[in-house]
């Protein structure tokens, strides 16, 4: 028998995942606060709560999904969760995490974060490879193991519970310095005589071979050994990365998406050029904790 379970929030996320559950016949009981949106829902077998309370009092397993760590406080607000496994899913910081843990467990909850790795039309989709981090009660994401994997992948990253949203920050910020990238490679050839259609490829095959640098800065923070040698040392890519923002100029195309990293490399060289000139970039992320 598939574990029953309450979903709280059926926004576009909250929809694609109820659907999963219903396909794979986990009793489902659902609450939106605008109730129009658990309709279709219905038809497809989820029980419609007509409040938040209702919903927990359904089932001894609680999904969240809804639109930030402030909502899920007021729907959850004066609830009796005593004994309940609440499972978060709303996009939050590591502090929010760890403050909703600790007031789960006031109430007498286990609590689990998790950070979506994944669109909605990701979910239910193995092949897309979406997948959820959890962090939290490992009891919990034990026990539960098989109903969190329906909707995506499921990886637990520990018992801190600000750890599902740390890495999930972490992955979308990153993502957020490679959209910044491309961004700027496409603004260089507008105007020219060159597709963007056929910058697209090059840029797919050149970042991928670039992304070798999370591994290699993960050796020298590990290490603590910075020196790469005559490799593409910080010294050349000083150099070499003024012929970025001259060619940026010349295009008339703003540097602001990529200054700041460029800043960053410049001052890690010019704090002690000696020490640093043979080190490569990861030495720069020592700025940042400031
Ligand atoms: P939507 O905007 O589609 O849905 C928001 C949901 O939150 C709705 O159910 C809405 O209810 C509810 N809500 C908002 N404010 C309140 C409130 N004060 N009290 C009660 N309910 C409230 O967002 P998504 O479904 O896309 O996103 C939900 C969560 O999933 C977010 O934290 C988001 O960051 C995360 N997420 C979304 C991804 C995506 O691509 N969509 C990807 C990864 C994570 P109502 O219908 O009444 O407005």
């Amino acid at each position: 028998t598939k574990t029953p379970l309450t979903l709280l929030g059926l926004g576009a996320m909250g929809t694609a995942l109820a659907r999963t559950w219903l396909a794979a016949g986990h009793p489902l009981t659902v609450w939106n606060r605008t109730p129009a949106k658990a309709e279709a829902l219905a038809a497809e077998g989820a029980v419609v709560a007509a409040s938040p309370a209702e919903a927990v009092a359904a089932n001894g397993l609680i999904v969240v999904c809804l639109l930030d760590h402030a909502s899920v406080g007021s729907a959850l607000e004066g609830l009796d969760l005593t004994g309940k496994d609440l499972v978060d899913l709303t996009t939050g910081t590591p502090a929010d995490g760890r403050a909703r843990s600790a007031w789960a467990r006031e109430r007498g909850a286990r609590f689990l974060d998790g950070g979506i790795m994944a669109t909605p039309s990701m979910i239910g989709a193995p092949a897309a490879g979406g997948y959820v981090f959890y962090s939290g009660s490992p009891d919990l994401f034990e026990e539960h193991r098989s109903a969190l994997e329906v909707p995506a992948g499921a990886r637990f990253v520990g018992s801190d519970p600000g750890h599902a949203a740390l890495h999930d920050v972490a992955l979308l910020s990153a993502m957020t310095g490679l959209f910044a990238g491309i961004s700027h490679a496409y603004a260089l050839i507008e105007g020219e005589d060159i597709s963007p259609k056929d910058l697209a490829p090059l840029l797919t095959e050149w970042l991928g071979a670039m992304g070798f640098f999370a591994g290699a800065a993960a050796e020298r923070l590990v290490s603590g050994d910075f020196t790469t040698g005559v490799e593409s040392n910080l010294a050349m890519q000083v150099t070499a990365s003024s012929t970025y923002l001259r060619t940026a100029a010349e295009q008339g195309v703003s540097p602001e998406l990529i200054s700041p990293y460029l800043d960053l490399m410049r001052e890690r060289l010019a704090a002690d050029p000696a020490a640093h000139a043979g080190e490569d970039t990861a030495g720069a992320i020592t700025l940042l904790r400031r």
